[in-house]
C-alpha cells in the first residue's frame, strides 16, 4: 500500500463527524498539498503513527466510545455532564456569525476547468475528476484560497453559486482563521463537512451545504472547521489550552467533553468568540452559565482569536 494510500486511509480515521442528521459537520482528513494532491506531511504521518487515539464521532452512533484522548483533570465518557450544547453541529437555534455580518470577499475568478483531487468519503477513495471547477478567491485582508468543485455537483452556474455562498462566509470569518484555509472542496452528498489539521483545507458536500445555508448555520460550520485548519496545530496540544482546560473542568459542549483533545478547541472557540464579541446573540441567562464554565478558556479565546474586522468594500468582482 502505498504511503499516500495509508495516508488516504488514516485520514478516515481522523474523520471527526458531529452534528445531527440535519446539519452536520466533521473534521480532519489529509492534506492537499500545493498542487493539488494529499500529502504525506509530518502532521498527517504523525496521525498514522497516533490513529489508534483517534476515532470519529458520528451522530447517529451515540455510543461511540470516547478515543479522542483524555486529559487530566477533565471529564470524558459518555455520560451526562450537563453541558449547555449538544455539539456546535448540533446547535441549529443560535446564529453566532450572521450572514449580515461584513464579508471580506473581494473578487472571485471565473472557473478555470481542470484536475482536483478529493477524498470521497461514500467510496472511501482519492477521486481525481479532470473537469473539476476551480475558483481563485481573494479577501480584502490579502488572504486567499480555491473553492475546488467537483463536477457530479453540477454544472458552471450551480458550481459558481455554491462557491460564492463559501467564498462568502469564509469572508465572515476573522481573519485568523481565514488565512489557514488554503483550499475548500466542495463533492456532492449530504455528508459532514470536514476539516485536515495541517492547515489546509476543508471538504464540503452539497446537499449538506444547502441544508446549513437554509438553517443559517454555514458560517458557524465554517468557523468550527477553520478553528481545525488554523489553530489546531498551534494550540490544541499548547501547556497554556490545555491547562485552560483542567482548571475550568467543565465543558459547553458533550462533543468538546467527549473528544477534549481534538474537538474541545474547535467547540468552545465560536461560543467563546460570541461571547466576547457577539454577546448580544446569547440569550443573557446562557452568557452567564457558559462564563460560569469555561472562564479560563474564554481568556485563552481572547488572547489568540481577535475579532473579525472585515472590510465588505464595494462588493464582489472577477478576480484577474
Ligand atoms: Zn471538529
Amino acid at each position: 500500500m502505498s504511503v499516500k494510500r495509508r495516508a488516504a486511509i488514516s485520514a478516515v480515521v481522523l474523520l471527526c463527524v458531529f452534528g445531527t442528521s440535519s446539519m452536520l459537520f466533521a473534521d480532519r482528513i489529509g492534506l492537499w498539498t500545493a498542487n493539488d494532491h494529499y500529502s504525506t506531511s509530518s502532521s498527517i504521518t504523525s496521525s498514522i503513527q497516533d490513529n489508534s487515539t483517534l476515532a470519529h464521532e458520528n451522530p447517529q452512533a451515540p455510543s461511540d466510545n470516547n478515543t479522542n484522548g483524555t486529559r487530566p483533570g477533565t471529564r470524558t465518557g459518555d455520560s451526562p455532564s450537563g453541558e449547555p450544547i449538544s455539539s456546535t453541529g448540533a446547535d441549529s437555534t443560535r446564529d453566532l456569525v450572521t450572514r449580515q455580518d461584513p464579508s471580506a470577499l473581494r473578487c472571485i475568478s471565473p472557473p478555470r476547468i481542470g484536475t482536483a483531487e478529493f477524498y470521497d468519503r461514500r467510496i472511501n477513495q482519492l477521486v481525481r475528476p479532470p473537469n473539476a471547477f476551480l475558483f481563485d478567491i481573494r479577501y480584502a485582508d490579502d488572504t486567499a484560497l480555491t473553492i475546488r468543485v467537483h463536477p457530479e455537483v453540477g454544472p458552471e452556474a450551480e458550481a459558481r453559486d455554491l462557491a460564492t455562498l463559501v467564498a462568502e462566509g469564509v469572508g465572515r470569518l476573522p481573519s485568523v482563521l481565514r488565512r489557514g484555509i488554503l483550499r475548500v472542496g466542495i463533492l456532492d452528498g449530504d455528508l459532514l463537512a470536514q476539516a485536515d489539521g495541517g492547515g489546509e483545507g476543508i471538504l464540503l458536500h452539497a446537499d449538506n451545504l444547502r441544508t446549513r445555508v437554509a438553517d443559517n448555520r454555514l458560517e458557524e460550520t465554517l468557523f468550527h472547521e477553520a478553528v481545525h485548519t488554523s489553530l489546531d496545530d498551534r494550540y490544541r496540544d499548547s501547556p497554556e489550552w490545555t491547562a485552560a482546560q483542567q482548571v475550568d473542568g467543565q465543558y459547553l459542549t458533550a462533543y468538546g467533553r467527549k473528544n477534549p483533545a481534538t474537538e474541545d478547541l474547535a467547540e468552545t472557540a465560536l461560543y467563546a468568540y460570541a461571547l466576547l464579541y457577539h454577546p448580544d446573540r446569547i440569550l443573557e441567562a446562557e452568557r452567564a452559565a457558559w462564563q460560569q464554565r469555561i472562564p479560563n478558556r474564554l481568556q485563552f479565546i481572547k488572547e489568540v482569536l481577535p475579532p473579525a474586522d472585515n472590510d465588505p468594500g464595494a462588493g464582489i468582482t472577477d478576480c484577474p
